[in-house]
């Protein structure tokens, strides 16, 4: 386990296979979603299951797995009443994560995912650094060998307020930010639609947002948690506005809570096409979100070839 090998792909110009679902992949073996925490339970009531959802991906061919730390953020476990227990649920995540390269014996990074998840805008942003900060350290002092900012659904002062956070630690870190296109301008904005029962939430113009991001976050920019459709128009407008690395990892279905419901039948040879796509576009980290799971993450591999 170290950042090592991907630095040397990215800095080579080559490509970076990362991980998919976390969440829809462990319901879809069976661990039950919690209905506050989603699946920010399971490291500790299923952890042979979130451990078995990391060997598929690994199986699949990944170079980069992601703690199951996306839904345990401290601001949502303090809300939910499971204030005693945010050390634990993220350390066990991290060991879970570790056991499953080390047993693989095969040169994978670990991504520890940083979330925004459950940050009740209400709050106001002062309240939320805490818990930012609080999920850093422990994801760092556990010995993961990135971070990957999943600010995806946040607004841009929310985003800008993990970034500023994540400049503090020493460790590569990488940002995951979702776009969705408004119907009524056409525009790629900063924001997200992943409810079959509500209208896209649109933030700030996606463009603006970026220069903005890009001022104090140098490591990759990835376009995540987004439909296929705006992706690809996404990863134009990062390669335009920024220098560094860009990648994709889009989901597809919807989620309706505490489920994501597979709406979409993506064939694996559909997601590979797209991919092409975003690669042939600048993207050097490709994998997926919510609803693609390893049997679209494998079909990546022939990208590499
Ligand atoms: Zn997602």
């Amino acid at each position: 386990m170290s950042y090592d090998t991907v630095k040397k792909k990215l800095d080579n110009g080559k490509l970076v296979i990362l991980d998919g679902a976390m969440g829809s992949e462990l319901e879809k073996n069976g661990a039950q979603m919690d209905k506050d925490l989603w699946c920010g339970t399971s490291s500790i009531k299923f952890p042979e299951i979130v451990k078995k959802v990391h060997e598929d991906y690994i199986n699949a061919g990944v170079d980069v797995i992601t703690t199951n730390t996306y839904a345990s953020t401290p601001i949502s476990m303090r809300n939910y009443g499971y204030e005693e227990f945010i050390e634990d649920y993220n350390k066990k995540s991290v060991l879970i994560a570790k056991k499953a390269v080390e047993d693989s014996k095969k040169d994978i990074a670990i991504a520890g995912s940083v979330s925004a998840s459950g940050s009740f805008y209400k709050l106001g942003i002062k309240k939320m650094i805490p818990g930012f900060n609080e999920q850093l350290k422990i994801l760092t002092d556990e010995g993961v060998d990135l971070i990957i900012l999943e600010a995806m659904s946040s607004q841009a002062d929310i985003v800008q307020a993990m970034i500023e956070c994540s400049t503090k630690i020493n460790m590569p870190v990488w940002l995951s930010v979702s776009c969705v296109i408004d119907d009524s301008t056409n525009k790629v904005m900063l924001g997200y639609n992943d409810s079959m029962d509500a209208p896209p939430e649109v933030y700030e113009n996606f463009e603006k947002s970026l220069v903005k991001f890009s001022k104090l976050h140098k490591g990759p920019i990835l376009i995540a948690h987004s439909n296929i459709n705006v992706t690809g128009r996404a990863i134009k407008i990062v390669k335009k506005n920024f220098n560094g690395v860009v990648g994709a990892y889009p989901n597809v279905g919807f989620y309706k809570k505490p489920n994501w419901i597979y709406e979409d039948n993506m064939r694996p040879e559909d997601y590979l096409k797209e991919a092409k796509s975003w690669v042939k576009n600048g993207s050097q980290i490709i994998g997926g979100c919510c609803g693609i799971g390893p049997n679209l993450i494998k079909s990546l591999s022939k990208l590499k070839l």
